[in-house]
């Protein structure tokens, strides 16, 4: 059972694989215009398709969602059609750093906890092509939220995602990168702890039964337990902060 096997097995299952909330979600959405039915929207790395299916719910938008893992798409392939909304919702297997749109194809790219998989600068830079002008991004990345912070938590996500920046950094980023910040705002405890970390601590047991209590099983949810507890001791430096921009 290799690394990537245990991780998709592992949050297949979840409704989100990374922090984030409905409420969150909704939040971002209202501080964008002019969304209606002629409306495209680009999800990239959607998972299983949380925030998918509540843009779905609550606009009119056609919603492009693209992910690497097809065991993923399946599940929001699912979740569309339970909710009536497979006409407006296409799910697409593709890299997030290997999109094949064409120029000028979307209103709004949307992406949550996932763009650091192919680095927050990066990701913006590739991604800008395909918004129309004036288009609008919405994209989680997780920052820190003071300028300086314990020693302890530093390392541990310096070493982790060696992106990860003071708010400011992260907006100066987002110009440099070509576009114009309307604003963000901090994702809340309830993103990080019920809908993330919660669900996936609860069934560690479970999971680890289901793989015999081998070694490496124990190594993966040991790591995961590892990160939620930096979280609980050091969530007052840092977050996933959404940030919303305007291609300029
Ligand atoms: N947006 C979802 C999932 C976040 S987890 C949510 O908030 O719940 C990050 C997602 O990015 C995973 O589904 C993972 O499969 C996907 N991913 C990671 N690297 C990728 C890449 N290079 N191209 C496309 N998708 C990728």
């Amino acid at each position: 059972m290799d690394l990537l096997d245990l991780i998709i097995e592992y949050h297949k299952g979840n409704e989100r694989q990374g922090p984030g909330s409905e409420e969150a979600t909704l939040k971002a959405l209202e501080l964008i215009p002019y969304l209606d039915e002629k409306t495209k929207i680009l999800d990239i790395g959607c998972g299983t398709g949380g925030q998918t299916i509540t843009l779905a719910r609550n606009i009119e938008a056609q919603i492009t969602a693209v992910d690497m893992l097809p065991q993923f798409l399946e599940t929001l392939k699912i979740k569309a059609k339970e909710n009536n909304l497979i006409n407006r919702i296409t799910a697409i297997e593709m890299l997030m750093d290997n999109l094949s749109f064409d120029e000028g194809s979307f209103d709004v790219i949307w992406s949550e906890g996932a763009i650091y998989n192919i680095g927050f600068e990066k990701g913006l830079s590739l991604w800008r092509k395909y918004l129309k002008d004036n288009g609008y991004i919405a994209v989680s990345e997780i920052s820190w939220l003071t300028d300086s912070r314990p020693d302890e938590i530093h390392q541990y996500w310096v070493n982790a995602y060696p992106e990860i920046d003071t708010i400011d950094n992260k907006l100066s980023v987002i110009e440099k990168c070509g576009y114009t910040n309307v604003t963000y705002f901090t994702l809340d405890d309830k993103c990080w702890i019920e809908n993330y970390y919660q669900p996936l601590l609860d069934n560690a047991e479970e999971f680890l039964k289901k793989y015999d209590y081998a070694d490496e099983v124990k190594e993966f949810l040991e790591a995961g337990i590892i990160e939620a507890d930096m979280y609980n001791r050091f969530k007052d430096y840092y977050s996933y902060v959404f940030y919303i921009a305007k291609k300029k």
